[in-house]
């Protein structure tokens, strides 16, 4: 049946996403070992700039496996810990005060709202997974131009529930008034076909070795899953990409009790 497909899918994802973290860390791990063998061995080399290369490669290595259990974490969390009315304006700015002042001088970083007065701009959300969700979002785009341009971010009620959507929501029924759109945008490489289709997956990355996890975006559509919302990926090569986010609005009536069992992982499908 279509019920236990998804099921032997979500377990082969648990799988691969396993035997993915073990052969990091094996790797994060012999390049430590080896290089703390050789100084132990050989401990005059301490004071020479070939000991030191050393260190820091295993510094670097030992960041790095500090940095994946950290992502490996916010991951696996199985729920939302604290959904609290979240007020998505102060949020955008507040990133977006914390990016203008990290990022690379030559993006441009923009907060699109609609005038103020109008309806409050909140979502319920766990706080602290939806600034980590955009935060993630914020370091793909960055990723993605590396020649500087442009990232906006755009919040507003959604007045339409594309089919996408849809589909993600996992409700024919839904009503866009009870949803806020969460939106960014970069001006950066775009995604081919073949990576928009793979990129929720978790251990998916074109990065080189070291520089991505693969775990950002299926970290984001984890959390957008437990916070009965979704998110849809808009990109296309030389064009940017959009990543938008539908989250629930904290006075919609009580969402429909989700269709997966409580203790299951938010996977991609
Ligand atoms: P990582 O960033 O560690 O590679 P992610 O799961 O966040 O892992 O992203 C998976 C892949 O999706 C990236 O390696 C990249 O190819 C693609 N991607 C994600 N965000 C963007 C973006 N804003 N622009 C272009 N490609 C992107």
């Amino acid at each position: 049946s279509e019920e236990a497909l998804g099921h032997a899918q979500r377990l082969e994802s648990v799988g691969q996403l396993t035997g993915g973290i073990a052969h990091d860390f094996n790797n994060l791990l012999t390049v430590i070992q080896g290089n703390l063998q050789v100084l132990e061995e050989l401990p005059a080399l301490a004071g020479h700039e070939f000991g030191q290369q050393l260190v820091s490669a295993a510094t670097r290595a030992a960041h790095r496996g500090a940095e994946l259990t950290s992502k490996l974490l916010a991951f696996s969390r199985r729920q939302v810990l604290q959904p609290a009315a979240v007020d998505v304006a102060a949020l955008l700015e507040a990133l977006a005060d914390m990016l203008r002042r990290t990022l690379d001088q030559r993006i441009a970083i923009r907060v699109q709202l609609p005038p103020s007065g109008d309806e409050p701009l909140a979502v319920l959300a766990d706080p602290g997974q939806l600034e980590a969700a955009l935060l993630n979002l914020a370091i793909n785009a960055r990723d993605a131009m590396p020649e500087g341009g442009s990232l906006t971010f755009t919040a507003a009620p959604a007045t339409e529930l594309p089919g996408a959507v849809r589909r993600e929501l996992n409700d024919p029924s839904a009503r866009h008034e009870r949803y806020l759109r969460i939106a960014i945008a970069d001006t950066g490489t775009g995604m081919p076909e073949s990576v928009k289709e793979r990129a929720f997956e978790p251990f998916f990355t074109t990065k080189q070795p070291g520089r991505g996890t693969g775990l950002g975006l299926s970290t984001v559509y984890g959390f957008a899953k437990q916070s009965r919302g979704a998110v849809v990926i808009d990109s296309a090569p030389g064009a940017g990409t959009t990543l938008t986010l539908y989250l629930p609005r904290p006075w919609a009536e009580a969402p429909e009790p989700a269709d997966e069992p409580a203790v299951s992982h938010a996977l991609p499908p």
